[in-house]
């Protein structure tokens, strides 16, 4: 119905919670109850140490399994969920859920006694009241070391304002690492990196996907790669799916990639077999 009235139209459906259209305010509406319904799953994409391929974290990412509409992309709900603020409760879920889940698998398996969970966490939810303590509370109940959690926060997320700074420190003074996620989509990049207090590049997608040792794409990757090893950040290239990108992207300097190439995001069934192969640390 809202495709066959068109977007632009004067048409004015609920804009209650800053739905745009009649399928956003319907899809908004049933976020309200998707945590409580069980709906939401995640699923965990592999970050490897581009040196020797080892399995160093994961990123946690969500999936919404729709009673009507079966799976629904994050990339369509996420934004419906930050504008209605439904984020702060799914993001709340999200983040217990991914300590919860590692935190097992770090007791289960000696190969994941270090390894790193990345969970995504949206600009409302960081500025939303009470979420550092949310997060030292998810980290005591679940026993996961501060340093496994790394939040990724996009460069759009982190406004320039006194809840996000005063949220920001308060997560590195938990001890947790800080990763600036999409790294180099977004405006106001450079000045970031004196404010924040990050401690990982996420390089974009867009730069790795058309790659070439000519072509400009390596030279913003290899610059932001250099920035990182003068800044002291580790730096991940996200989206590697070739060969060639990862040969590229580990000779400009990067240490972490994550991508198809490596594995997609995978169900904890599947995560489970590439934990098992994974050799203890020794301690
Ligand atoms: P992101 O945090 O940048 O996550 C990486 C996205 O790139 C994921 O899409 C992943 O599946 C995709 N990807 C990874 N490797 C490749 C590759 O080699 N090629 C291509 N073409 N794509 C690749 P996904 O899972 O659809 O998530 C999209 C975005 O939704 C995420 O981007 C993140 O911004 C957001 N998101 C996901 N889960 C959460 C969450 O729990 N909370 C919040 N606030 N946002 C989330
Ligand atoms: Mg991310
Ligand atoms: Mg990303
Ligand atoms: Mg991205």
């Amino acid at each position: 119905e809202a495709k066959r009235r068109g977007k632009g139209t004067s048409v004015s459906f609920s804009d209650e919670m800053g739905a745009r259209t009649a399928a956003d305010a319907e899809i908004t509406r049933d976020l309200a109850t998707a945590v409580d319904a069980g709906e939401f799953t995640l699923v965990y994409q592999p970050i490897v140490s581009l040196d020797d391929l080892r399995m160093t974290g994961v990123e946690a990412l969500i999936r919404w399994n729709h009673p009507t509409r079966g799976l629904v992309s994050p990339a369509e709900f996420i934004p419906l969920a930050e504008r209605s603020g439904h984020i702060v409760a799914i993001g709340a879920w999200a983040l217990r859920e991914a300590c919860r889940q590692v935190a097992r698998w770090r007791a289960d398996f000696p190969g994941a006694y270090d390894l790193t969970v990345g969970v995504n966490v949206a600009g409302r939810q960081l500025r939303s009241p009470g979420f550092v303590d949310e997060v030292a509370a998810v980290l005591r109940d679940t026993g996961l070391p501060p340093n496994q959690l790394s939040i990724e926060v996009t460069e759009t997320a982190v406004l320039d304002d006194e809840e996000s700074s005063a949220a920001l420190l308060g997560l590195r003074a938990l001890g947790l690492r800080l990763a600036l996620d999409d790294f180099g989509t977004a405006a106001s990049s450079l000045g970031l990196l004196l404010t924040v207090p990050v401690t990982t590049l996420k390089l974009d997608r867009s730069f790795v996907e058309s790659i070439t040792t000519v072509g400009r794409q390596a030279a913003v990757a290899n610059a932001v790669s250099q920035m990182a090893t003068a800044l002291d950040f580790s730096s991940v290239a996200e989206g590697i799916e070739t060969e060639e990108q990862r040969e590229l992207i580990r000779s400009l300097g990067y240490e972490y990639g994550q991508g198809y190439l490596f594995g997609r995001p995978l169900p904890p069934s599947q995560v489970v077999a590439r934990l098992e192969a994974l050799d203890g640390v020794v301690v």
